[in-house]
Protein backbone atom coordinates (compact mmCIF):
# COMPACT_ATOMS: atom_id res chain seq x y z
CA UNK A 1 0.00 0.00 0.00
CA UNK A 2 1.76 3.20 -1.01
CA UNK A 3 -0.46 5.49 1.71
CA UNK A 4 -0.12 5.30 5.36
CA UNK A 5 -2.43 3.58 7.09
CA UNK A 6 -4.79 4.43 9.22
CA UNK A 7 -8.07 3.37 11.41
CA UNK A 8 -10.35 5.90 12.39
CA UNK A 9 -12.66 4.57 14.63
CA UNK A 10 -12.12 2.81 17.56
CA UNK A 11 -13.81 3.13 20.63
CA UNK A 12 -12.80 2.46 24.16
CA UNK A 13 -14.81 2.19 27.86
CA UNK A 14 -14.98 5.54 27.56
CA UNK A 15 -18.27 5.42 25.75
CA UNK A 16 -19.18 1.77 24.81
CA UNK A 17 -15.57 -0.17 23.77
CA UNK A 18 -13.71 -2.90 25.54
CA UNK A 19 -10.61 -2.33 24.70
CA UNK A 20 -8.15 0.74 25.98
CA UNK A 21 -6.18 3.06 23.88
CA UNK A 22 -3.08 1.72 24.72
CA UNK A 23 -4.74 -2.12 23.81
CA UNK A 24 -6.00 -0.97 20.80
CA UNK A 25 -2.64 0.71 20.08
CA UNK A 26 -1.07 -2.58 20.41
CA UNK A 27 -3.44 -4.56 18.28
CA UNK A 28 -3.06 -2.50 15.99
CA UNK A 29 0.81 -3.10 15.93
CA UNK A 30 0.27 -6.52 15.70
CA UNK A 31 -1.82 -6.92 12.98
CA UNK A 32 -0.23 -9.06 10.30
CA UNK A 33 0.60 -8.03 6.26
CA UNK A 34 -0.16 -4.30 7.29
CA UNK A 35 1.43 -1.55 8.80
CA UNK A 36 -0.75 1.09 10.72
CA UNK A 37 0.56 4.66 10.48
CA UNK A 38 -1.85 5.88 13.16
CA UNK A 39 -5.11 5.28 14.87
CA UNK A 40 -8.04 7.18 15.66
CA UNK A 41 -9.94 7.02 18.75
CA UNK A 42 -13.80 8.11 18.08
CA UNK A 43 -15.85 7.70 21.01
CA UNK A 44 -19.47 8.43 21.88
CA UNK A 45 -19.33 12.15 22.50
CA UNK A 46 -22.11 14.74 23.55
CA UNK A 47 -25.85 13.32 23.44
CA UNK A 48 -26.20 9.53 22.98
CA UNK A 49 -29.35 7.03 24.16
CA UNK A 50 -27.91 6.72 26.61
CA UNK A 51 -27.11 10.24 28.25
CA UNK A 52 -29.95 12.40 29.73
CA UNK A 53 -31.93 14.80 27.50
CA UNK A 54 -30.40 18.44 27.01
CA UNK A 55 -33.23 20.94 26.95
CA UNK A 56 -30.93 24.18 27.78
CA UNK A 57 -27.57 25.18 26.73
CA UNK A 58 -26.91 25.25 30.56
CA UNK A 59 -27.84 21.69 30.52
CA UNK A 60 -25.07 21.33 27.72
CA UNK A 61 -22.42 22.85 29.74
CA UNK A 62 -22.84 20.57 32.98
CA UNK A 63 -23.60 17.76 31.03
CA UNK A 64 -20.78 17.40 28.49
CA UNK A 65 -18.04 20.25 29.26
CA UNK A 66 -16.27 17.98 31.52
CA UNK A 67 -16.56 14.94 30.14
CA UNK A 68 -15.55 16.42 26.87
CA UNK A 69 -11.98 17.62 28.48
CA UNK A 70 -11.56 14.41 30.76
CA UNK A 71 -11.77 12.23 27.13
CA UNK A 72 -9.28 14.71 25.08
CA UNK A 73 -6.92 14.08 28.08
CA UNK A 74 -7.29 10.62 27.87
CA UNK A 75 -6.34 10.17 24.51
CA UNK A 76 -4.12 13.21 24.05
CA UNK A 77 -1.97 11.08 26.93
CA UNK A 78 -2.11 8.16 25.19
CA UNK A 79 -0.60 10.31 22.10
CA UNK A 80 2.27 11.36 24.29
CA UNK A 81 2.77 7.68 25.62
CA UNK A 82 2.88 5.77 21.67
CA UNK A 83 4.85 8.93 20.21
CA UNK A 84 7.32 7.59 17.84
CA UNK A 85 5.53 3.67 18.03
CA UNK A 86 1.78 5.01 16.96
CA UNK A 87 0.30 8.39 16.04
CA UNK A 88 -2.76 8.61 18.11
CA UNK A 89 -5.85 10.91 16.45
CA UNK A 90 -8.34 12.24 18.99
CA UNK A 91 -12.11 12.48 17.03
CA UNK A 92 -15.35 12.08 18.19
CA UNK A 93 -18.30 10.07 16.73
CA UNK A 94 -21.75 12.73 17.04
CA UNK A 95 -25.07 11.38 17.01
CA UNK A 96 -26.71 13.48 14.31
CA UNK A 97 -30.44 12.63 15.57
CA UNK A 98 -29.87 13.32 19.10
CA UNK A 99 -27.22 16.20 18.39
CA UNK A 100 -28.41 18.27 15.41
CA UNK A 101 -30.39 20.78 17.79
CA UNK A 102 -27.26 21.89 19.92
CA UNK A 103 -24.69 22.31 17.13
CA UNK A 104 -23.70 25.76 18.13
CA UNK A 105 -22.79 24.16 21.99
CA UNK A 106 -20.86 21.31 20.13
CA UNK A 107 -18.82 23.55 17.88
CA UNK A 108 -17.61 25.46 20.80
CA UNK A 109 -16.63 22.34 22.78
CA UNK A 110 -14.17 20.81 20.77
CA UNK A 111 -10.88 21.73 21.31
CA UNK A 112 -8.43 19.18 21.15
CA UNK A 113 -10.40 17.20 18.96
CA UNK A 114 -8.93 16.36 15.34
CA UNK A 115 -12.01 15.42 13.40
CA UNK A 116 -15.57 15.10 13.66
CA UNK A 117 -17.64 12.20 12.34
CA UNK A 118 -21.49 12.33 12.38
CA UNK A 119 -23.92 8.96 12.04
CA UNK A 120 -27.19 8.75 11.21
CA UNK A 121 -27.61 11.61 9.63
CA UNK A 122 -30.41 11.35 6.91
CA UNK A 123 -30.83 14.09 4.09
CA UNK A 124 -32.43 16.72 5.58
CA UNK A 125 -29.11 16.15 8.01
CA UNK A 126 -26.48 15.92 5.65
CA UNK A 127 -27.42 19.37 3.65
CA UNK A 128 -27.70 21.14 7.40
CA UNK A 129 -24.35 19.82 7.55
CA UNK A 130 -23.09 20.70 4.87
CA UNK A 131 -24.14 24.44 5.11
CA UNK A 132 -22.09 24.38 8.00
CA UNK A 133 -19.39 22.21 7.39
CA UNK A 134 -16.69 24.95 6.96
CA UNK A 135 -17.43 26.89 10.52
CA UNK A 136 -16.28 23.84 12.14
CA UNK A 137 -12.95 23.64 13.80
CA UNK A 138 -11.75 20.48 12.40
CA UNK A 139 -12.54 18.11 9.53
CA UNK A 140 -16.40 16.59 9.47
CA UNK A 141 -17.18 13.68 8.14
CA UNK A 142 -19.92 10.55 7.54
CA UNK A 143 -19.60 7.77 9.92
CA UNK A 144 -20.48 4.16 8.45
CA UNK A 145 -22.87 5.63 5.60
CA UNK A 146 -24.77 3.03 3.07
CA UNK A 147 -25.52 5.71 1.04
CA UNK A 148 -28.32 4.13 -1.04
CA UNK A 149 -29.91 2.96 2.12
CA UNK A 150 -29.26 6.50 4.75
CA UNK A 151 -30.75 9.04 1.33
CA UNK A 152 -33.35 7.03 -0.52
CA UNK A 153 -34.80 9.68 -2.51
CA UNK A 154 -31.89 11.52 -3.43
CA UNK A 155 -29.38 10.82 -5.82
CA UNK A 156 -25.58 9.34 -5.64
CA UNK A 157 -24.78 11.94 -7.99
CA UNK A 158 -26.41 14.76 -5.48
CA UNK A 159 -24.92 13.18 -2.71
CA UNK A 160 -21.48 12.95 -3.75
CA UNK A 161 -21.44 16.80 -4.84
CA UNK A 162 -23.12 17.95 -1.47
CA UNK A 163 -20.04 16.15 0.35
CA UNK A 164 -17.55 17.41 -2.13
CA UNK A 165 -18.53 21.06 -1.97
CA UNK A 166 -18.48 21.08 1.81
CA UNK A 167 -15.29 18.93 2.01
CA UNK A 168 -17.08 16.22 4.30
CA UNK A 169 -14.89 13.34 4.49
CA UNK A 170 -16.84 9.85 3.73
CA UNK A 171 -16.03 6.75 5.73
CA UNK A 172 -15.22 3.21 4.41
CA UNK A 173 -16.43 0.99 7.16
CA UNK A 174 -16.38 -2.83 8.00
CA UNK A 175 -19.68 -2.63 8.58
CA UNK A 176 -20.53 -2.09 4.37
CA UNK A 177 -18.02 -5.62 3.77
CA UNK A 178 -18.15 -7.38 1.63
CA UNK A 179 -17.85 -4.21 -0.71
CA UNK A 180 -18.96 -5.64 -4.23
CA UNK A 181 -16.33 -4.68 -7.07
CA UNK A 182 -19.97 -3.45 -9.06
CA UNK A 183 -20.88 -1.12 -6.06
CA UNK A 184 -22.32 2.52 -7.72
CA UNK A 185 -21.36 4.40 -5.08
CA UNK A 186 -17.48 3.67 -4.93
CA UNK A 187 -17.77 3.82 -8.97
CA UNK A 188 -18.76 7.30 -8.61
CA UNK A 189 -16.58 8.65 -5.25
CA UNK A 190 -13.39 8.95 -7.00
CA UNK A 191 -14.44 10.89 -9.55
CA UNK A 192 -15.39 13.59 -7.52
CA UNK A 193 -13.22 15.72 -4.56
CA UNK A 194 -13.93 14.36 -1.58
CA UNK A 195 -11.78 12.12 0.77
CA UNK A 196 -11.78 9.06 2.34
CA UNK A 197 -11.45 7.74 5.73
CA UNK A 198 -11.02 3.84 6.89
CA UNK A 199 -13.05 2.80 10.44
CA UNK A 200 -13.87 -0.49 11.80
CA UNK A 201 -16.13 0.62 14.40
CA UNK A 202 -13.96 -1.55 17.01
CA UNK A 203 -16.33 -2.03 20.03
CA UNK A 204 -15.68 -5.38 21.32
CA UNK A 205 -14.02 -7.51 18.99
CA UNK A 206 -10.70 -6.67 17.90
CA UNK A 207 -11.18 -8.99 14.72
CA UNK A 208 -12.65 -6.32 12.98
CA UNK A 209 -8.97 -4.95 12.28
CA UNK A 210 -8.28 -7.44 10.11
CA UNK A 211 -10.82 -5.60 7.79
CA UNK A 212 -8.18 -2.76 7.48
CA UNK A 213 -6.20 -4.10 4.62
CA UNK A 214 -9.21 -5.79 3.10
CA UNK A 215 -10.85 -1.95 2.53
CA UNK A 216 -7.47 0.05 1.85
CA UNK A 217 -6.77 -2.66 -0.67
CA UNK A 218 -10.06 -2.23 -2.17
CA UNK A 219 -9.93 2.41 -2.07
CA UNK A 220 -6.27 1.74 -4.42
CA UNK A 221 -7.99 -0.42 -6.58
CA UNK A 222 -10.96 1.98 -7.45
CA UNK A 223 -8.44 4.46 -7.82
CA UNK A 224 -9.53 6.35 -4.19
CA UNK A 225 -5.43 5.92 -2.85
CA UNK A 226 -4.82 8.82 -3.89
CA UNK A 227 -8.01 10.67 -1.67
CA UNK A 228 -7.27 9.40 1.68
CA UNK A 229 -8.41 11.49 4.19
CA UNK A 230 -5.21 12.28 6.70
CA UNK A 231 -6.67 13.33 9.63
CA UNK A 232 -4.00 16.33 11.53
CA UNK A 233 -2.98 16.69 15.33
CA UNK A 234 -4.88 20.29 15.78
CA UNK A 235 -2.25 22.80 17.55
CA UNK A 236 -1.70 22.82 21.13
CA UNK A 237 -2.44 26.81 21.42
CA UNK A 238 -5.97 25.97 20.24
CA UNK A 239 -6.80 24.70 23.69
CA UNK A 240 -7.87 26.61 26.60
CA UNK A 241 -6.76 25.85 29.59
ZN1 LIG B 1 -20.81 2.55 19.97
ZN1 LIG C 1 -18.74 4.08 16.28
Amino acid sequence: MSQPVYSLHNHTPFSDGAYTVDELCQAHLDLAGVKVAGIGICDHLFCTPSSREVKAERDFERLFADETRQYVKMVHEARQRWAGKLEIFCGAEINWPLNKSVLDQIRTRLDGIDYVMFGFADWAGLTQLANQARRWPCPVGLAHTEVARQFPNTSMDQVVRTLANARIFYELSSKLLPLSEDDRWFKLLPQHRVTVAVGTDTHDDLSCLRDLPVMYAYLERRGLGEKLFAPAVRKEEALSA
